[in-house]
């Protein structure tokens, strides 16, 4: 334990984030570091309970409970407390690959479920994570460490996403010889085209990319297993293929007016900046501009928030984000939404936090149903119709959405991101190797054994668990490692 009082003697902490209205005006990252005297005391907070329910990483109702990757998080909180940086950074690589992807954009269900949590302000623990992978970056710690022996066996992992490089990561540490195929023309799946560069600088993926590859590992890009390289050749080529290939296929909107110019899928949207941002810093003008626009989000969840973040610093003229769902309580639920569930209350993440600054006002409207899309004789959107809704619950529990009549609403829009979601993973691969699909859509494969229905093909990571988190992703990776490995070699010693 740090010290047995810790959690009653200091307050929770955060760095102050860059502020809102600086930082729009870039695209570098917004949050900020504590001095090594802050985190030691955010450190001695912890009160090294006895029985962690940081480090369960279990699925409640409503999200995570405890970290995915089971990190020993009350172990290094005490590292921290003592000053012993290096062996808080080797206790953290134990059980994640990639802290400086986690400690900058996991949602830190740990931090829903720390027992500190139960009677007052929780442990800052992603702060903590990132800070030690961050100092072992500095001081160099962080270096290649290839394996020593190799087994002569060959992995082809499909997809370069937190879990396909979780997955190599692994089976490269155990020996094997692994090449990772990406149909992108960079690595890192969603961590590069997706989650913006604001959130993740594109540096620090390609940092761990480059470190990989000292160790051994070939990345090959602009490469589509199934189109440009046909699954036959991979089948024959290797003793072992894990796919993962994310749960890509976006869901639609079904309404009139969908095909109106100024209407676009979220994906489209931040991929355009971010690919222009990393290749002209935004010069070659090869992305969706939300300059002087009027801007609806359609979405309430993470990729609608990306979108916001997104248009801001387009410099667009109004933002709004709709949601279907209510606007969450400003404390916790304590019957419906108990601790160590994942806290469903009222926050403001970093792009609402930047539109209020801007707009005076959270961009967010609850409970809102889009109707319809009405544009010009030009064929451009004009407008949204929508409708306030209330979500009840039928006798079996299914949600219905009912619309309240009179509530009706049109709002002028020039340009609209639809971020509803997504379906599963695309077709085309599992067709072409014929592999069993759940009745989601994802290729079947059990949780904690990650077999597909074909024999020496793996699936790992958003392709098997539909989309998800970084460290879900991370977690499947280094477990469908630990199955291929004891399928090649018989037994295994991967965690
Ligand atoms: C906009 C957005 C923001 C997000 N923000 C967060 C966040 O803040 N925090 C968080 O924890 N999670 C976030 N997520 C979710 C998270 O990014 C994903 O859960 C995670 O990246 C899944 O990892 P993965 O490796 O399974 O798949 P992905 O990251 O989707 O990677 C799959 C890769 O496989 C490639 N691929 C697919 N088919 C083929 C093929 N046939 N041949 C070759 N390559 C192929 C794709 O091009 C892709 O690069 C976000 C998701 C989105 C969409
Ligand atoms: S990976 Fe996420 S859940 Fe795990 S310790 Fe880090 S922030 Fe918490």
């Amino acid at each position: 334990m740090s010290t047995p009082t810790g959690f009653m003697d200091y307050k929770r902490e955060l760095p102050a984030d860059r502020n809102p209205l600086e930082r729009i005006k870039d695209w570098e990252e917004f949050h900020k570091h504590f001095s090594e005297d802050q985190l030691r005391t955010q450190g001695a907070r912890c009160m090294d309970c006895g029985t962690p329910y940081c480090h369960t990483g279990i699925e409640l109702p409503g999200g995570a409970s405890g970290c995915p990757v089971n990190n020993l998080i009350p172990e290094w909180n005490n590292l921290i407390y003592r000053g012993l940086w290096r062996e808080a950074l080797d206790r953290l690589h134990k059980t994640n690959n990639f802290p400086e992807f986690t400690g900058r954009v996991c949602p830190a269900p740990c931090e829903g479920s720390c027992t500190v949590g139960l009677i007052g302000d929780a442990v800052t623990i992603k702060t903590i994570e990132q800070a030690i992978i961050d100092k072992g970056f500095d001081e160099g710690w962080v270096v290649p460490q290839p394996p020593l022996t190799r087994t002569g066996k060959k992995v082809a992992v499909v997809g370069s996403g937190p879990a396909g490089m979780a997955t190599a990561a692994q089976l490269n540490k155990a020996g094997h010889t692994v090449t990772v195929y990406e149909r992108a023309d960079r690595i890192g799946g969603l961590l590069v085209y997706g989650i913006p560069t604001m959130k993740l600088d594109k540096k620090i993926v390609q940092r761990r990319v480059d470190l990989m590859e000292a160790e051994g590992v070939q990345f090959v890009p602009n490469t589509e297993i199934g189109t440009t390289v046909p699954v036959e050749q991979l089948m024959s080529e290797f003793d072992a293929i894990v796919l993962c290939g994310g749960s890509t296929k976006a869901r639609e909107v079904e309404i009139e007016g969908r095909d109106l110019k100024g209407v676009h899928l979220a994906m489209d949207y931040l991929n355009g900046t971010i690919k222009s941002y990393l290749d002209s810093n935004l010069t070659d003008g090869n992305y969706i501009s939300a300059e002087g626009k009027d801007v609806i989000v359609i979405g309430g969840g993470d990729t609608g928030t990306d979108c916001v973040a997104t248009a801001l610093r387009h410099g667009c003229k109004s933002i709004t984000q709709f949601g279907t769902h209510s606007k969450a309580p400003l404390e916790r639920d304590q019957i419906n939404n108990p601790w160590p569930q994942f806290p469903n209350v009222y926050t403001l993440d970093y792009a609402q936090e930047e539109a209020r600054a801007l707009y005076g006002q959270d961009p967010r409207a609850f409970s809102v149903l889009t109707k319809k899309f009405v544009g010009d004789e030009n064929g451009n959107l004009k407008e949204l119709h929508t409708i306030q809704i209330e979500r009840t619950v039928d006798e079996t529990g299914r949600k219905i959405y009912k619309e309240i009549p009179g509530t009706e609403k049109i709002w002028p829009a020039d340009l609209v991101m639809i971020a509803v979601g997504f379906e599963g993973p695309e077709n085309t691969l599992i067709e072409k190797l014929g592999l069993a699909q759940d009745r989601r859509s994802n290729v079947k494969a059990k949780y904690g054994d990650y077999r597909t229905s074909v024999d020496k093909v793996f699936a790992a990571g958003d392709m098997r668990r539909g989309q998800s988190l970084v460290v879900w992703a991370i977690n499947e990776g280094r477990e469908a490692a630990r199955e291929v490995d004891r399928y090649l070699m018989g037994t295994t010693m991967l965690p």
